[in-house]
């Protein structure tokens, strides 16, 4: 029987539109809305191990980074610190820290920034949120400065860079360092997400000296516990433990005033990848992207006091904020005049010789001390630590010279 031309019509209007055009289209089936997280029940914290093969004292970026390669190798590790992991004192706690490739041109700390980096980004990727966010870093250059440009690391004129970075004013026959793979990184975070990568519990204990038991050959820890080498890992805070070795002169808190300046609704002019950290070595300030929404953060590069790390007012300082106000008007005038989203007064570990301290304690054959190098422990932790675990592991291998603590006291020890 066949169809009536009328009635094949009629039944055809009944038909969809699109299957009566021979495309059968399948309308996408609604996706159901993302469910919330589940409850994760937090564990309570483990009984700690009455003997572990290391002690990590302190839980900033050294001391996290330090425990962590510790545990790769296969060690027992117990971690502790005063005021807890991420706590608002450490000089680890900073929003953001720059990763910078120049090193102020110093071959020995441009050497651990490639395994820094690898670290920061495989801990980014695998983080719920992320730790490094990739930028470029510009370093001005002074009429006398001779930096040797590091690998992956171009000089250019600042007239070719006036209409790549508009943001910032160039002087006339001015030159920077541009290094195209520079990082900024989270600073607490980058801490914390450390440790749970790790899976170390750090334990907010306040640790002495090392007590040594002589007939075991163990450091005997505050619990009772004990741990076959021990790592001070402090920060500032090692002048407090060996105020007779490190000296305020020879290791010091060094307090810096810093400003959050505020870009405006939407303005992505500030943020990577149009704006680069950008470190002002003729002027002496140092300028870091807004990441996050915190702001462009602005501080001057020599620290203005020594600070007792434990009690110092964390409160910005007026004059300070003068003096970063009038570097701005002259470099990157649009942002200098935009509000404080955030301010605070901060501390780094400084050696006398600018330079990081990884030695043995004196008659402490497995007790080490690692801190300092200001502006770039925090960037470089990772290969710091993979550094100190090597030594912990290994004690007959070589020790850098320039990092020696006789340097620091100038051979009495
Ligand atoms: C303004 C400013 C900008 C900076 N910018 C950068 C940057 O861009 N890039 C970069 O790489 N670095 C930067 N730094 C430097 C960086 O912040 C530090 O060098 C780095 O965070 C130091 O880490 P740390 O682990 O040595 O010390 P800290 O983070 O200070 O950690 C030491 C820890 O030891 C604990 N502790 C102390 N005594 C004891 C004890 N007796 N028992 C138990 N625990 C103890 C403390 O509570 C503290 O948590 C900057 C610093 C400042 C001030």
């Amino acid at each position: 029987m066949t169809l009536g031309r009328r009635k094949l019509l009629a039944a055809l209007a009944t038909v969809p539109a699109a299957l009566a055009l021979g495309g059968a289209r399948k309308e996408p089936k609604p996706k159901d809305p993302p469910e919330p997280r589940k409850s994760r029940k937090r564990k309570g914290a483990k009984a700690p191990q009455s003997h572990v093969d290391v002690a990590v004292v302190g839980a900033g970026a050294l001391g996290a980074w330090t425990a962590w390669h510790l545990v790769r190798q296969g060690k027992s590790v117990r971690l502790f610190d005063a005021y807890g992991a991420g706590n608002g004192r450490a000089a680890s706690n900073l929003p953001s820290m720059m990763l910078d490739p120049v090193q102020g041109g110093d071959a020995l700390y441009a050497s651990l920034v490639s395994d820094s980096y690898a670290a920061w980004q495989r801990l980014s990727d695998t983080a719920s949120l992320p730790i490094l966010t990739a930028c470029q870093a510009l370093t001005t250059l002074t009429a006398t400065d001779s930096i040797a440009a590091a690998r992956d690391v171009d000089r250019e004129s600042g007239d070719k860079l006036k209409n790549r970075f508009t943001q910032i004013a160039w002087h006339p026959g001015e030159a920077a360092l541009v290094a195209e793979k520079a990082a900024m990184l989270a600073g607490r975070r980058g801490v914390l997400e450390t440790l749970l990568d790790g899976q170390i519990e750090p334990e907010a204990v306040v640790m002495p000296a090392p007590l040594r038991d002589k007939r075991s050959d163990l450091y005997v820890l505050p619990d009772g516990g004990t741990a076959g080498s021990i790592v001070y890992a402090c920060g500032a805070w090692l002048t407090e433990l060996f105020p007779q070795l490190l000296t305020p002169q020879r290791l010091s808190a060094v307090r810096h005033n810093v400003f959050h300046f505020g870009p405006g609704q939407g303005d992505l002019q500030y943020r990577p990848p149009a704006m680069p950290a950008f470190v002002d070595r003729a002027y002496g300030f140092t300028l870091l992207p807004d990441i996050e929404g915190e702001g462009v953060r602005c501080w001057r590069s020599a620290g203005d006091a020594s600070v007792d790390p434990d009690s110092f007012d964390r409160r910005a300082d007026e004059r300070a904020l003068t003096d970063v106000r009038l570097w701005l008007a002259g470099r990157l005038p649009r942002i200098g005049t935009a509000p404080i989203v955030a301010s605070a007064a901060v501390h780094d570990c400084r050696t006398v010789t600018g330079d990081l301290l990884l030695d043995r304690l004196p008659e402490h054959p497995r007790a080490w001390v690692v801190g300092g190098a200001a502006g770039r422990a925090f960037s470089l932790a990772p290969a710091i630590g993979a550094r100190v675990a090597a030594h912990v592991a290994d004690a007959s291998r070589p020790l850098e010279p320039r990092w020696a603590l006789a340097r620091l006291t100038g051979g009495a020890v």
